[in-house]
């Protein structure tokens, strides 16, 4: 194992977020060669990253940062990137992964550049297949690469998978922890702080995933995830509230057997497994303790309340652009809430309007999902700044 893991070679693009501080502790764990950074701001973060792993380019994605990066980084050999343009030749650097952890739809063109490199993916980006998972699929059959996923809902389903016949799978049952206003009403949610909504039970995370926790969101955008990785149909996806986040989710197959993976709700060991597939070696977490827990409950979402959820399921069974659509509005509603600009149940009435609105069309080609995309964000901010 210790050989396998010294030779392999990767790149981390959000490298000082939730998701990409986590995966270079296991890359440093296990001696992964990161050969490239990427963020979208955080220079002094970025820095020291690069330097602590040896990387050779580090790319800010603001090109004003992008001087003060080369302040920062004087008398090492780490070559700075900026820019778009840069985040793409980050992308294309030939590794043995590339980690997509950047947040929102940005993701999209690094994990197709990424695609065409060759460059096999471990995805945390998850607006990436919402948006353009078409796409991202086809691309990646044609070029032999293969996407692992982060989310720990689907790695959850990816290990349950493991072994056995994807033909023969009946359905997956997608578990949700149902985020802190799990139980509330609508007429208790009117008035919720970002504070309350920053608030998330089991999980420590990014602010827009926290959000869309809350909202559930995040349930709808992992929905159309799993239909992307997995070719499965909305009639084959159960959504669960599992409130102890323990089961990250499970399969059924044919045969009514289910298989669920478990374990505490800590996202290294779904960014470990992504990194290492299929080794399963020490991972810095705690164990589970089935007895500490004692009760695991499973109870039904409130489709009338959570609306973003249903919007989700929606957008995916009518198809095309729609998808994309009710994500781009949901970026931009989440940011005007955390902005303090709209208040909470706006950005489900948000996403909702954009669905409703946007008429559809085929999603076939990269500039059909950025087009949809940015209607679905004009289409919101003036619903914003119409309020
Ligand atoms: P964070 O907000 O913590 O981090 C986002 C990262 O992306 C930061 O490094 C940020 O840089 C970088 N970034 C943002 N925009 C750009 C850009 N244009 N170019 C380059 N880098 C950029 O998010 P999370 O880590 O929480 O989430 C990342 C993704 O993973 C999301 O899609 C989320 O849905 C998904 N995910 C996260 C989970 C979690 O536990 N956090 C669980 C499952 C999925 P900077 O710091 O400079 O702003
Ligand atoms: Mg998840």
């Amino acid at each position: 194992m210790d050989s396998i893991e010294r030779s392999m070679t990767m790149t981390v693009l959000g490298s000082t977020g939730s998701i990409g501080t986590q995966a270079l502790e296991i890359a440093e764990k296990h001696g992964i060669r990161v050969r490239a950074l990427a963020a979208h701001s955080n220079v002094k973060l970025l820095a020291e990253q690069a330097k602590r792993c040896g990387a050779e380019y580090a790319c800010i994605y603001r090109e004003d940062k992008a001087r003060e990066l080369e302040d920062l980084l004087a008398g090492t050999d780490i070559k700075v990137l900026s820019g778009e343009e840069g985040l793409k030749q980050t992308a294309r650097l030939k590794v043995d992964k590339m980690l997509n952890s950047v947040v929102g739809m940005v993701g999209l063109v690094p994990t197709l550049e990424a695609i065409d490199a060759g460059n096999d993916i471990a995805l945390a980006n998850k607006e990436t297949l919402v948006a353009g998972g078409d796409l991202v699929n086809k691309r990646a059959a044609e070029k032999g690469v293969k996407i692992y996923p982060v989310d720990s809902e689907h790695s959850a389903i990816f290990q349950c998978l493991q072994g056995n016949k994807s033909s023969q799978l009946d359905k997956i049952i997608l578990t949700a922890s149902g985020g802190p206003f799990f139980g509330k009403k609508r007429s208790e949610l009117e008035n919720v702080t970002v504070e309350q909504a920053l608030n998330h039970p089991n999980w420590s995370m990014g602010n827009k995933i926290t959000i869309d926790s809350a909202t559930l969101m995040n349930k709808g955008l992992e929905f159309i995830e799993a239909m992307h990785l997995f070719g499965v149909s909305p009639e084959q996806i159960e959504i669960v509230v599992h409130r102890q986040s323990v089961v990250h989710s499970a399969v059924q197959y044919a045969d009514n057997s289910v298989i669920a993976q478990m374990g505490v709700p800590d996202m290294k060991i779904p960014i470990q497994y992504a990194l290492l597939y299929p080794e399963r070696v020490e991972c810095p977490v705690k164990a589970l303790s089935l007895t500490d827990y004692g009760t695991l409950t499973f109870e039904k979402p409130d489709y009338e309340t959570f609306d973003c959820l249903t919007a989700c399921i929606e957008a995916i069974t009518a198809g095309g652009i729609l998808p994309a659509a009710v994500n781009g509005a949901n970026e931009v509603a989440v940011r005007a809430f955390l902005d303090g600009k709209i208040r909470f149940l706006d950005i489900g009435r948000l996403v909702r309007n954009a669905l409703e609105t946007i008429e559809n069309r085929p999603c076939d080609s990269l500039e059909a999902v950025l087009e949809a995309d940015r209607e679905a964000r004009q289409l919101t901010e003036k619903a914003i700044e119409n309020k």
